[in-house]
């Protein structure tokens, strides 16, 4: 007989029609009950067997954890909590888990102790929730460019470029590192390594993504990304997943819009297509929220999630923003562990939040900000001071989106390097685009799991990875 997957079968239930299941025992009640789960959805099927007819030492070994086959009858439920369960006919025991080692028990395990099993999470709801979503939310991101007209690009991992985030990568090398070979000046000598070159893990795939923006038109890469990022924080990974559109033609205002359309239709889709387990997600944020004092409590799961589907985000200045911040209670009464004083600062998580989740309690998109504080290819504003960057900060999250109009003017770019202090013939190839048939364009990089964070209402970015590289962390 075919297997039939769980999902399928409490979606399309035929009462009186004989199947068999396969999947994991998560409870065994009474010497009757078997829920089984085989990962097609969040939902048990429950197999009823009648213990008395049954050998005594294979009943042992059906224990949480275990994984088994049954074969039975559909029948309509007798009990609550399902419409239909098995009356079992056989049933088999696949492999066996020892209750007294198996480290996942029916009862709630907190989410540090899962974070030590990440090999067996997956077998828990909510990380098996939380893999469901995620599969959603990357065909989400395909599909919304793939209707748009956008071809997705893949981007080198391996990157010889040293023009982005100096300092937080990863160096790749082939070189014996116990005998690292030295050149005249008693530098390592990276002719001699595999590429000829000093070469880094990518920390984003944005200048590679620009250069095929312009002659494609509409282009997106959605790949890993690596950060030494020591920052030990609930938002930051070592190794995340980066969605980073690139548009020729498009200014700032393009940009924002782009972003947060995409932003809604994943959320959106999610909504259309995750239920269930959103459902069990929600529920699961309700229960942890009630430890918290009332006015810390974050709002439900659904509600947060429609009211972004359905209202604009607010836009505003960096320099309207530093007004608000300034005036601010927090900031008046010395609660910012960073003040506020003056225009140019550049803006912490706490400002951040503040702007979100206090004074708009909105989706907030901020833009033109300072040039000193941003990245060399923003394109500079017309009051020479500021630049056409735009970052989107979410509720509970802080920034979700950095992006920018990028500086599509050769001469200026030549000064930005300059200031920048990055030699001119590391970028020769990405001022070349600027130096042939240039034309405005602009982009973002949206952090997968920064978005994943939203959608699940999970609190700590390890939670919303399968296997999260954080500073002293890479077991799995
Ligand atoms: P942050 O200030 O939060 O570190 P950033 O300014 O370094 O962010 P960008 O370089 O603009 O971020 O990267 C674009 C997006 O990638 C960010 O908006 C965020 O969603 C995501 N991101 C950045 N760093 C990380 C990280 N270490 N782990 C997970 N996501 C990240
Ligand atoms: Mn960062």
């Amino acid at each position: 007989m075919k297997r039939t997957k769980i999902n399928d079968l409490l979606n399309t239930p035929t009462i009186g029609s004989e199947v068999l299941v396969k999947g994991w025992v998560r409870t065994f009640r009474s010497n009757r009950f078997i829920a089984i789960n085989d990962g097609s959805t969040i939902n048990n099927i429950q197999a009823v067997l009648d213990f008395e007819k049954e050998d005594e030492n294979q009943l042992k070994r059906i224990t949480t954890g275990s994984s088994i086959a049954v074969t039975g009858e559909v029948v309509a439920s007798q009990g609550k909590g399902q419409s239909i369960e098995i009356i079992v006919k056989s049933f088999e025991i696949l492999g066996d888990a020892n209750p007294e080692e198996f480290p996942l028990q029916p009862k709630k395990h907190s989410l540090e102790f899962l974070r030590e099993i990440a090999h067996l999470r997956f077998r828990t709801s909510t990380f098996s929730a939380i893999s469901r979503v995620r599969h959603a939310m990357i065909f989400a991101v395909h599909k919304f460019f793939n209707d748009k007209g956008f071809y997705n690009i893949h981007t080198p991992i391996i990157t010889g470029s040293d023009a982005e985030g100096a300092g937080e990568m990863f160096r790749v090398t082939t070189l014996d590192i116990e005998n690292l070979p030295k050149n005249e000046q008693g530098k390592i000598d990276a002719k001699q390594d595999f590429f000829g070159k000093e070469t880094n893990l990518t920390v984003s795939g944005q200048l590679e993504a620009e250069l095929a923006a312009l002659a494609l038109g509409q282009v997106y890469t959605f790949g890993p990304t690596i950060r030494a990022e020591n920052s030990n924080t609930t938002r930051h990974l070592a190794e995340f997943w980066m969605i980073e559109p690139e548009v020729a033609f498009n200014d700032i205002h393009d940009n924002m819009d782009l972003a947060e359309e995409m932003l809604k239709y994943c959320v959106k889709y999610a909504l259309d297509n995750c239920a269930e387990d959103l459902t069990f997600l929600a529920s699961r944020l309700e229960e942890e929220e009630k430890s918290k004092p009332q006015d810390q409590r974050s709002i439900p799961l659904f509600e947060k999630l429609n009211f972004v589907v359905e209202n604009d985000f607010v836009r505003l200045t960096y320099t309207e923003a530093i007004d608000i911040l300034k005036r601010s209670k927090p900031n008046q009464k010395g609660q910012f562990k960073y003040p506020i004083n003056e225009w140019g600062a550049d803006l912490q998580s706490e400002h951040e939040r503040f702007l979100v989740e206090k004074e708009f309690k909105k989706p907030v998109i901020l833009i033109d900000y300072p040039a000193k504080i941003k990245s060399f290819y923003m394109r500079q504003n017309d009051d020479g001071k500021t630049v056409a960057a735009m970052d989107i900060l979410f509720p509970g999250i802080g920034e979700i989106v950095g992006g920018s109009q990028r500086e599509e003017r050769l001469d200026i770019l030549k000064e930005k390097i300059k200031t920048f202090n990055i030699p001119e013939e590391s970028v020769w190839w990405y001022l070349e685009t600027r130096k042939f048939g240039t034309v405005p364009h602009a982009g973002f990089g949206l952090g997968f799991e920064r978005l994943m964070l939203f959608v699940t209402g999970m609190t700590n970015i390890r939670d919303v990875i399968p296997f999260p590289r954080t500073p002293k962390n890479a077991e799995f």
